[in-house]
């Protein structure tokens, strides 16, 4: 195999084993070979400090997202809910369930009780929790593939699913689709990524 400064230079830097051309969950069905010699070369360090693991994985995120987000489609899916079309029962996730990723402290914010979990977001009990729920805030529709559709769903991402398509309900805005940690936590999950 060339180096890899050589096959920068030349500009035909081409991961082997990893093939970004095919459908983001082809990547899933890699061999275990495949996907062993793939993050070894990833987590390869260039001279001069360069991390060529962020390099590819940025692109990669790049391309997925082009691959599996389609299209922002606000203003048609407020229009639709607004003209009772679509129903707001309709939408997944639309109120994010209690976690209990949050194991100390161990004292409820709300009842001061003590509790061998609470929700990670509010530091609640999940009596409390339950009690105070309000529906996630939801900045942006987006159309997606109905593989992130099911990814999303599963995190407990604002889904609506019928039979005019699939939109994810972005619970952020003002920065790059990339940067969201729900779409970084599906990428990563599906890469085997610990990061
Ligand atoms: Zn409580």
């Amino acid at each position: 195999m060339p180096s890899l400064k050589a096959m920068i230079s030349y500009g035909s830097f081409r991961i082997p084993h990893c093939f970004y051309s095919l459908p983001f969950y082809a990547v899933a069905g890699m061999s275990a070979q495949a996907r062993a010699d793939c993050n070894k070369f990833m987590t390869t360090k260039k001279k001069g400090g360069d991390n060529m693991n962020e390099i590819t994985r940025e692109q990669a995120l790049d391309a997925f997202v082009g691959r599996e987000i389609y299209a922002c489609q606000s203003s048609l899916i407020e229009e639709a809910l607004k003209q009772q079309l679509f129903s707001v029962d309709e939408i997944d996730n639309l109120y994010r369930e209690f976690d209990g990723n949050l194991l100390s402290p161990a004292v409820c914010v709300k009842c001061h009780g003590e509790f061998p979990c609470l929700d990670s977001e509010t530091g609640e009990c999940e009596e409390c929790y339950e009690a105070n729920q309000m529906p996630q805030e939801i900045f942006e529709w987006w159309l997606i593939s109905p593989w992130l559709g099911k990814k999303l769903q599963l995190i407990g991402e604002p889904i609506i699913n019928n039979d005019y398509g699939i939109w994810w309900g972005r619970t952020t805005t003002g920065q790059a689709i990339t940067m969201d940690y729900v779409i970084q936590k599906v990428y990563d999950d599906v890469m085997g990524y610990t990061v």
